[in-house]
């Protein structure tokens, strides 16, 4: 215990009413674990969790009751907690625990225990926090173990023995990691050690919640520190194991291809600089993944992955599914940027045509963007001169992109004239002769051939018709 008083960082006013009501009970009251973490990191944090040595569902009616009789407050009986929403924050309310385990579950059998008892069952030192909130205690800080030195020191530590608590709970090991790489903390060689050894028992842990974990390492400020540190522990493989594929480097003729994950991970967090999307992050993740499954070695050109953006967008698929992971247009997008991921650096070496522009703007559409982001994060060599060139001649496709669009707005292509307008003109049915003049129409706009607009359009759809023989019905 410090006896330094820490009641300057309890801005919020749900906290005025927290003692209050709990002074009122007679019950000891604390805020605790992550969000404590966070004030004193000063890092913005929304969910608030309050201990209370009693009851957490009485408290939370009484402080709700403080604040005004229809607050609405969530109890959820079975976990003896409550939960209500006050000024921008979750405020969650819990009776002090102690929990035990067995084997195959990480699902504890509860019973009611003191703060001490509490603080135990955390998963991290950093995380065992608690500042009171009523009573003559108020402000003081319970640190049982270390934890603020902790934090000084940037260090992820359990508080009891890692090997019980990661055999407990294996989910902890992913979040030591994301703690790891959304902090920039390091892992004390004994946790460490310890989630090394306990790896294998990720298996019991649900893949949505491997994913949360996940996602979040993506989206913290150097994704490459967690995924490295997830790789040296064990852990990546069990869930990722296509990535492990892209390790290495082969040589034949003395001739080498690049480490694919070493490049891989270099452009996640190129994206993660400038972009906080996640299914972009995913995409730069699988960018690749098919490289290791189409390589190919040849005299004439030396290492060849051909189609390897094809069959990456397949697996991303199927990578998707196994990790029980959204399958919707996120995927879809994810799918649509894997794929198209070479397109803009062919542009590049070809002398650039407006049709090829204009091609890829219809592909592409909204996400061309996200699209330029990732082709410029791809772009990763030793020689500075090379990265200085490509990036130059991105820029000139980025131009000529602004250009055709504003010219001739492909972006989210709609067909000037309408299927339904080519079978009025014609007496068509639904049939193939309806296909053959709108892809025509298509065709003939993104080569440049007529503009984009209905009178051009329509005009075309005339020729078209006549070629195949068919008579206007709508004069
Ligand atoms: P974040 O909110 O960024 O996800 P957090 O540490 O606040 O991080 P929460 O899931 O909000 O994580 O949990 C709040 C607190 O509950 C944690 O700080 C920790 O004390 C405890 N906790 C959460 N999950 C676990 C777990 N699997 N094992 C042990 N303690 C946990
Ligand atoms: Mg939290």
């Amino acid at each position: 215990m410090t006896m330094e008083n820490f009641t300057h960082l309890l801005q919020h006013p749900v906290y005025q009413l927290i003692e209050t009501a709990a002074d009122k009970l007679g019950v000891s009251a604390y805020v605790v674990g992550g969000v404590v973490r966070d004030y004193i990191l000063h890092r913005p944090s929304t969910d608030i969790d309050v201990v209370v040595v009693g009851s957490g569902v009485e408290l939370a009616q009484a402080v709700a009751r403080e604040i005004s009789p229809n607050l609405h407050v969530n109890v959820f009986k079975n976990f003896g907690t409550a939960q209500f929403f006050y000024h921008g924050a979750d405020v969650e309310f819990v009776g002090a625990r102690k929990e035990s385990y067995n084997p195959d579950s990480r699902k504890p059998v509860v019973e009611n225990g003191t703060l001490e008892d509490d603080q135990n069952r955390r998963d991290f030192t950093i995380n065992t926090l608690a500042i009171a909130l009523n009573g003559s205690e108020k402000g003081t800080l319970i640190d049982s173990f270390g934890g603020i030195q902790d934090i000084q020191d940037k260090r992820i530590r359990t508080p009891l023995d890692p090997d019980i608590t990661f055999s407990d709970d294996p989910l902890r090991m992913m979040r030591a990691m994301r703690f790891a790489s959304q902090l920039g903390f390091h892992i004390d060689p004994e946790t460490f050690r310890a989630i090394k050894d306990n790896a294998h028992r990720l298996e019991i842990i649900s893949k949505e919640r491997i994913v949360e974990e996940f996602n979040k390492i993506l989206l913290s400020p150097k994704p490459s520190v967690g995924i490295q540190l997830l790789d040296e522990a064990g852990l990546l493989v069990q869930f990722l194991p296509q990535f492990d594929k892209l390790k290495g480097v082969e040589v034949i003729n003395k001739r080498g291809h690049k480490d694919n994950y070493l490049h891989t991970l270099e452009v996640v967090d190129k994206i993660a600089m400038v972009s906080s999307n996640l299914w972009l992050l995913w995409a730069a993740l699988l960018h690749d993944i098919a490289k290791p499954a189409t390589k190919k070695y040849d005299e004439e050109h030396g290492w060849m992955f051909h189609g390897h953006e094809y069959v990456g967008s397949k697996m991303a698929g199927a990578i998707f599914r196994s990790l029980k992971m959204p399958v919707n247009e996120k995927l879809k997008y994810v799918q649509k940027l894997i794929l198209l991921h070479l397109r803009p650096i062919a542009l590049v070496e070809d002398t650039i045509t407006d049709s090829a522009v204009r091609r890829l703007l219809f592909d592409a559409g909204d996400d061309i963007d996200d699209l330029m982001l990732l082709c410029e994060a791809d772009v990763t060599s030793k020689n500075p001169e090379k990265i200085k060139r490509c990036l130059a001649n991105f820029a000139k496709v980025r131009e000529k992109l602004a250009e055709i669009e504003e010219k001739d707005r492909l972006r989210n292509w709609q067909p000037p004239v309408s299927g339904d307008l080519i079978m009025q003109t014609f007496g068509l049915h639904p049939s193939e002769e309806v296909g053959i003049i709108k892809t025509a129409i298509r065709e003939a706009i993104l080569d440049g051939v007529i503009d984009n607009n209905f009178e051009a359009a329509f005009e075309l759809m005339l020729k078209e018709g006549e070629k195949l023989g068919l008579k206007r019905n709508d004069l």
